[in-house]
């Protein structure tokens, strides 16, 4: 049994993965889905706060081959969870092992993920967290989270991450690709892209290429996004930056190679509240850089969280942030108070806002925010467009769907009417009858014959 992890770590998981190449596809996907909701994964049974097997029962040597398998994790960790295709004879598994935490089939990620949490849960943090909190949910194969590092080289004052997860790790790009193949391969139709600084992908391995398909691909922010761009899902950019090198990306969203939707956690506008943010790629120029982005994709869709009451936050400061939230017009704004946090320089600074204050202008902030995604919804109406279903109300003929500028779990809806015959996962072409606040309303497109 493993010790009882430390605050701020991440729990840790020992993968065994037996059996065929579909077998690895489902490993990787749910290591992918693990890893998004911040998981870590241990190389040996010692490290691993718990282990999971997937196994094969394809013939008696496997399932025997299986059973050994469980055995030894048995005695190395003693945290055991079985998945994969021997999972079917749960009887046989705990008839040998009845110690096992928990049996799960074939292509069951959403029941191992939720074994998983049951027996190692996931320390929600939102100072942490990459994955919305809804999200640590059971995400439907259709969309997956797609982690590309780890850490961050940033040290913004309110933050932690740094100190508990360490500098930058990039992964491999060939690594990162083969796995959103794998992804796509086992029904995921959309790629959300994630890590603490996306647009930083790379550089502390300097962007190192890596061979994929026989060819190399470097770990630069661009040639992954294009990358990604040719496998035939949706991808969406999360957690970028404003850096100069992103504008080569928003020109593969006007290409139509990854969605026209940008995920820029900004916090505050004023230069002086940035300063003691201490936040990455505070220019003065990020108005002139979104504007410019919007004329190579007028499509683009920003999101933006930003936080009110910083230490020292001037109602000048505050209205600064109001008038650029306008003028920027950030489609999707989320906000939160801020609150210090264990070991986070900025408690030491001074100008504590008081409570009152800080709700009062997170309520303005919201109202401001609501103001511009309703009058950046009211130009869709009428349009033409592609929506992917992640769900649908039979019994009001409803389907809920999101479009190309909405990321689940934060995101607004596309409620798509007389939706007879639409399945979750279905990528549908609908025409916008309609919009509110966060929403859209519309109507699939029949084909005449
Ligand atoms: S960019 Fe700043 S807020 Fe984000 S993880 Fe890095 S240090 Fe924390």
């Amino acid at each position: 049994m493993s010790q009882a992890l430390k605050s701020g770590q991440a729990p840790k998981i020992g993968l065994v993965s037996l059996g065929c190449p579909k077998a690895l596809v489902d490993s990787e996907r749910i290591m992918t889905t693990l890893r998004a909701q911040g998981y870590a994964f241990s190389r040996d049974y010692e490290g691993a706060d718990l282990v999971l097997v997937n196994t094969c029962g394809f013939l008696d040597s496997a399932k025997a081959e299986s059973l050994e398998a469980i055995g030894e994790a048995l005695n190395e960790n003693g945290r055991v969870i079985v998945t994969g295709c021997f999972g079917v004879e749960e009887n046989l598994i705990r008839k040998t092992h009845p110690n096992v935490l928990a049996v799960t089939g074939p292509h069951q990620y959403e029941a191992v993920v939720g074994a998983v949490h049951d027996h190692l849960p996931p320390v929600p943090n939102r100072f942490v967290d990459l994955v919305p909190e809804q999200g640590l949910k059971l995400t439907p194969r259709h969309y997956a989270y797609l982690k590309i590092s780890e850490g961050c080289n940033n040290r913004c004052s309110f933050c932690i991450i740094p100190q508990i997860r360490g500098d930058l790790v990039s992964r491999p790009a060939a690594g990162v690709l083969s796995e959103a193949e794998g992804l796509i391969r086992s029904g995921v139709k959309e790629l959300l892209v994630i890590s603490q600084d996306t647009s930083a992908y790379g550089v502390d391995i300097k962007y190192a290429e890596t061979k994929y398909r026989g060819r190399p691909v470097k770990a630069r922010f661009y040639d992954l996004a294009k990358e990604l761009g040719e496998l035939g899902a949706w991808v969406r950019l999360h957690y970028v930056y404003p850096y100069p090198h992103v504008d080569q990306v928003i020109e593969l969203m006007a290409e139509g190679k990854v969605l026209p939707y940008l995920d820029i956690p900004f916090q505050h506008a004023s230069p002086s509240v940035l300063k003691a943010m201490r936040r990455p790629a505070n220019q003065e120029k990020t108005l002139d850089r979104i504007k410019k982005w919007r004329e190579i994709c007028p499509d683009l869709t920003i999101r933006s969280n930003f936080i009110v009451g910083f230490p020292g936050e001037t109602e000048e400061d505050f209205e600064f942030l109001l008038d650029w939230l306008e003028e920027a017009q950030i489609d999707r704004a989320g906000c939160f108070e801020y609150e210090p946090v264990t070991g986070a320089p900025a408690n030491d600074l001074a100008g504590v806002i008081p409570d009152e204050v800080k709700r009062e202008r997170f309520e303005r902030l919201m109202e401001v925010a609501q103001d511009v995604s309703t009058h950046q919804l009211a130009k869709k109406v009428g349009r033409t467009i592609e929506v992917l279903v992640d769900d649908v109300r039979p019994e009001e003929n409803r389907a809920l769907a999101r479009s190309k500028w909405d990321a689940p779990d934060i995101d607004g809806q596309v409620i798509v009417e007389n939706a007879a015959g639409i399945k979750p996962g279905d990528l549908v072409t609908v025409t916008v009858t309609g919009s509110d606040e966060y929403d859209l309303f519309a109507e699939p497109v029949r084909n005449a014959n």
